[in-house]
């Protein structure tokens, strides 16, 4: 060793050696002429330096290009500043030719003056763990099944760098390949279209499988409308023939949605709204069946806030008592007396108005919410009809429409008889509207659930028959008590002689049955004269009355004397 004012003798000094020798590290001695020397020869053995006297730069020159430049920053800015302790990460070719991952701690010396005087230091190889690393950077962020990024890139990219626009890419109707083809097929068609993504987009941007069946695209630099409208358009085009090739006969439509950069996402919990704005877009894209690309805007955003109030506000606004019902009368063929009135929910909020059930009831059955606001219509519905009984000599059954999730709720059945109870009513005082996609999906359940609630003398009517789930073996399978003709049949009826053809063949059919037939959306007379003409059992309509709170409704039928007819 050429050391500095040695301590040590001879025969010291190669003791040293030789415990160095049997160390896993190599150790180092850096003089400021950048003469180096290296102890521990099995260390040094595995790289092309000559051990006794090398230098800075013959070491150096085994660096792996990418690491270089910072790791002779690194010594620069020790040596030049003062730095005492220092570890640094770099890569070396080893004999074989190999990069090894080499970890480098240093503690340098400096006189008075601040000048540098020499570094000691060790070396330690640390490919395993920095292989390891790297499985677990891969594991944490990529899709196992595709290889792409997975959502936890996108997030960290989101955060950390800035993107002109994002694309957000679902399947559609995939969870139905899953159920018909099963998931080895599946898997394939994700596969293909990963692939089929990263080939038009990997060079101007990164790909993400984020969900199941969703993906995302971020593009960091400006592209053109005109050249991503082509590389989409190349996508579709290339997945068709993949979904081909995979001989399935299977069409699957692509929804895409995108966000742009904007000042809102400037931010750190800014930058994540491009991902739910893309989403969003593409969202609104798939709901109207849109096969092209939809971009975030004001639109878009402000159904997006109506939807989200709807999803998580529904049970504020129940105890809030947002919520009431409207009884609409159904009227009988020819005494036009009313027979029965069928109740229909109605949400009045402060911020968003009036929310009508086409659009707070699909929610609320994604939310399941609609146990609860089934329980509450049950609930008021028979509140009303007891208050009826009491208060006036009215005594006609009520309709309470049911969602397919409260049918099938286990609790639903017991709710239904405290209600009856609570209320002293029996099962005949009510109607369950049940629309037609409920008894279409799960017949054998059907009726046997059916069957329960119409032993409790509960009648049961088969809702907007004709709406597009029209099935005449629902009709002749289930145990129905009445038939309501959707409003939107009616209406075509009027127009086109042979839909009332085939009216007149349902409604014959239905009374062979035993089945009773009630035409909803009767709106004026012509409507009333031709479904009376194919011997309709029952009217219901704005031609009648449109939906009314329980005191106006309770008016209405004193006014109609309702006690003079029953179902
Ligand atoms: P639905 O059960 O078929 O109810 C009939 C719908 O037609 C009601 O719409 C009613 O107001 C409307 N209507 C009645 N007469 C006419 C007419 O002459 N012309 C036109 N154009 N429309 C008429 P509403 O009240 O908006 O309810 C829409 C749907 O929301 C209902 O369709 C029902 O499926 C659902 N819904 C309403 N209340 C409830 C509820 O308490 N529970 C559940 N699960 N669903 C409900
Ligand atoms: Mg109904
Ligand atoms: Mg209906």
């Amino acid at each position: 060793m050429t050391v500095r004012n040695n301590p040590f003798t001879k025969l010291e000094l190669r003791h040293l050696e030789m415990l160095f020798d049997a160390s896993k590290e190599g150790l180092w001695d850096m003089q400021p002429d950048g003469s180096v020397k290296f102890f521990n020869h099995n260390f040094y053995k595995d790289f092309e330096v000559n051990i006794n006297a090398s230098t800075l730069k013959e070491w150096q020159a085994l660096i792996h290009p990418d690491d270089r430049a910072s790791f002779s920053n690194n010594v620069s800015n020790q040596t030049l500043n003062g730095i005492e302790n220092f570890v640094s990460e770099y890569r070396v070719r080893n004999r074989r030719g190999d990069f090894v991952w080499i970890e480098a701690k240093g503690v340098a010396k400096f006189d008075r003056q601040g000048k540098f005087q020499y570094m000691v230091g060790s070396h330690s190889n640390i490919t395993n763990r920095k292989n390891a690393e790297a499985q677990i950077y891969h594991l944490a962020y990529h899709d196992q099944l595709t290889g792409l990024y997975n959502r936890a890139m996108l997030v960290k990219q989101l955060i950390y760098e800035k993107h002109d626009q994002m694309l957000y890419l679902n399947l559609s109707k995939f969870r139905t390949i899953n159920d018909t083809y099963g998931y080895e097929r599946a898997n394939e068609v994700l596969r293909a279209f990963a692939s089929i993504l990263k080939v038009y987009f990997s060079e101007i941007g990164n790909v993400f499988r984020v969900d199941a069946d969703e993906f995302a695209i971020l593009l960091p630099a400006v592209v053109e409308d005109a050249k991503l409208k082509s590389q989409l358009g190349l996508v579709k085009e290339q997945f068709r023939l993949a979904l081909y090739d995979l001989g399935t006969g299977m069409e699957i439509d692509i929804n895409i949605g995108r966000a742009k950069y904007s000042e809102l996402h400037e931010t750190t919990e800014g930058s994540l709204r491009m991902l739910d704005e893309a989403k969003w877009a593409m969202l609104y894209g798939k709901k109207r069946g849109y096969d092209y690309c939809i971009n975030y805007n004001e639109e878009i955003r402000q159904h997006t806030k109506r939807v989200l109030f709807m999803e998580t506000g529904i049970l504020n606004a129940l105890q809030y008592n947002e919520f009431y019902m409207t009884y609409q009368p159904i009227v009988s063929l020819g005494s036009e007396r009313v027979a029965m009135m069928e109740s229909l929910m109605r949400w009045e909020n402060a911020q968003y108005g009036m929310i009508a059930p086409d659009e707070f009831i699909p929610v609320a059955e994604k939310t399941r919410t609609i146990i609860k606001l089934g329980e509450f219509a049950i609930d008021s519905v028979c509140q009303t009809i007891r208050e009826m009984l009491d208060n006036t000599d009215i005594n006609i059954p009520i309709s309470i429409n049911i969602s397919a999730i409260q049918l099938f709720d286990s609790s639903f059945y017991h709710y239904v008889l405290e209600a009856l109870s609570k209320y002293s009513l029996s099962g005949d005082h009510i109607i369950f509207e049940i629309t037609e996609s409920v008894a279409l999906d799960m017949t054998a359940r059907t009726i046997e659930v059916i069957k329960r609630f119409r032993a409790l003398g509960i009648k049961i009517a088969l809702d907007d028959f004709g709406s597009g789930y029209s099935s005449l073996a629902s009709i002749l399978n289930i145990p129905f008590d009445f038939i309501k003709i959707d409003k939107a049949i009616i209406h075509k009826m009027v127009l086109d002689s042979e839909i009332k053809i085939f009216m007149g063949a349902l409604m014959y059919l239905c009374h062979s049955k035993g089945l009773m037939v009630i035409s909803e959306g009767i709106e004026t007379a012509v409507m009333c004269d031709q479904v009376a003409e194919l011997q309709t059992d029952y009217l219901q309509g704005f031609y009648y009355a449109r939906p009314m709170k329980a005191a106006e409704a309770k008016r209405y039928l004193i006014e109609n004397s309702a006690n003079e007819t029953s179902v």
